[in-house]
């Protein structure tokens, strides 16, 4: 059950390089590939049941299916890699460990969509993780699996890797657009989306570096296989990153469905003499879960069964010494700062979010905060230009479902009944 496909090559010597990865099969997928026609390389994606790592869930074959083959403009593909939610560390990781299995993943799915320009947006602050995949485009080049005439099959393509300037927004994928025409990063409206109408008005498929870096393991394997792994809706192995109080944070490579009960078990447990409190399964843009969810499928379907998402796979385990209202003030302050300010119920709303909550946390607010505070939250939720403002609202009204006493603590304490330096538990 738990055969690593993305991971299978991490703990090989310099993984990392070229040499390395051939050695593990690296690039047949791309010799295979290249000798199919483009659209059937969609059709294998398709039939996978590969699903959008970046946190939507959207079908990766039907998102490509969507560029338009006969308009004449250029088509590019755009690999997502501002990995910035709080708690993911997926990408990254892969990246460092394997930057081969998604420059891989690149020319192969370039092929696929017909594009003959490629761009990895990675997060400027990662400037370990844009050297290691400069070096590793460069080392493709040099092997002639990037540039002119590939592997003598007269297809054409280059790549760039990019370096963003470290802004959250720039992960939504039409601000990611806008930033790396030289803009100014900011969502756009949607329709029309980049399948469409995307970098410099060309259909773009935009994907992020997991979904990207799982097409090599598809092509090499075939869709059946990869499609046998994992739930009815929600197929293949996967990357889940544990953080927060278990015994090995890390990432684990495991089929989707497999329940939080068993992550935390692969990770030696919440950590010696504690117990889970709450957790997020995909960051802190999904609503919190309890212990009570311990044994949801961690699929699409399943998460979402019990009213949260599972976005990008990172579990953020906390457990009972953990004030909830501290740990949504904290996200929250993110979020008011992330905000790009160019929607209203955003720029405002995430800023009221703040005040409300210091005051609570502050042991300083009334119930009737509470109210406002959901109150405020069905504003924003829906109606803001992106998913940003939805992000910020899960967390609060969540934890108010879950933990409505804590925060009724807060006022009858006449502050945070925590202690955060002494760690002492709310009973
Ligand atoms: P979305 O559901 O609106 O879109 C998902 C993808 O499908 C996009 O690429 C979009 O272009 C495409 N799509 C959807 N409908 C389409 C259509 N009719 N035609 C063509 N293409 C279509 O989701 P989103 O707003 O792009 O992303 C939200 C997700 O981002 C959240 O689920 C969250 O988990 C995730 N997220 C991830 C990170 C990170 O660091 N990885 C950070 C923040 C948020």
């Amino acid at each position: 059950m738990l055969t690593p496909v993305l991971s299978d090559n991490w703990d090989q010597i310099n993984a990392w390089q070229l040499s390395s990865y051939q050695r593990t099969g690296g690039y047949d997928a791309l010799r295979t590939a290249l000798a199919m026609q483009p659209a059937d390389v969609v059709t294998a994606v398709k039939d996978s049941g590969l699903r959008g790592r970046g946190g939507a869930g959207f079908p990766t074959g039907m998102k490509w299916s969507f560029i338009p083959q006969d308009n004449p403009k250029p088509k590019y593909l755009v690999v997502n890699a501002d990995e910035s939610e709080p708690g993911t560390c997926k990408d990254i990781p892969l990246m460092m460990a394997s930057p081969h299995t998604l420059v891989e993943g690149v020319i192969i799915s370039s092929y696929a969509i017909r594009a003959s320009v490629a761009f990895i947006y990675v997060r400027g602050e990662v400037l370990h993780v844009i050297r290691r995949l400069q070096q590793a485009v460069q080392e493709a080049k040099d092997a002639g699996f990037i540039g002119t005439n590939i592997l003598g099959t007269g297809y054409d393509l280059d790549v760039v890797v990019h370096a963003g300037a470290g802004a959250y927004i720039c992960g939504e994928e039409t601000a990611l657009l806008d930033s790396l025409e030289g803009r100014r990063g900011q969502p756009r409206l949607r329709p029309p989306f980049p399948a469409v109408a995307g970098l410099y008005g060309c259909p773009t498929v935009i994907n992020n570096v997991e979904s990207i870096a799982s097409v090599p393991a598809i092509i090499k394997n075939g869709a059946d296989w990869f499609s046998s792994m994992g739930t009815e809706k929600s197929k293949g192995m996967t990357l889940y990153s544990l953080s927060g109080h278990v015994t090995r944070p890390g990432q684990y490579e495991a089929p989707m469905g497999i329940t939080l009960r068993q992550l935390i078990d692969l990770a030696g447990g919440v950590r010696e003499g504690h117990e889970l409190k709450f957790w997020t399964p995909g960051g802190s843009s999904t609503p919190l879960l309890t212990a009570e969810h311990l044994d949801v499928p961690l699929d699409y379907e399943g998460v979402g069964s019990v009213g949260s998402m599972l976005g990008t796979k990172a579990l953020q385990i906390f457990d009972e010494t953990t004030c909830v209202v501290r740990a949504v003030l904290r996200w929250t302050e993110f979020y008011k700062h992330e905000s790009c300010g160019k929607c209203t119920p955003c720029r405002e709303g995430t800023w009221w979010l703040v005040q409300i909550l210091e005051r609570l946390e502050h042991g300083k607010g009334t119930e009737a905060d509470l109210a406002t505070l959901l109150d405020l939250c069905e504003n924003i939720t829906g109606r803001s230009f992106c998913a940003l403002a939805d992000g910020a609202t899960a967390p609060i009204s969540s934890s108010i479902q879950h933990f409505k006493d804590e925060y009724l603590a807060h006022f009858e304490h006449g502050g945070c009944p925590f202690d955060p330096m002494a760690s002492t538990v709310f009973a």
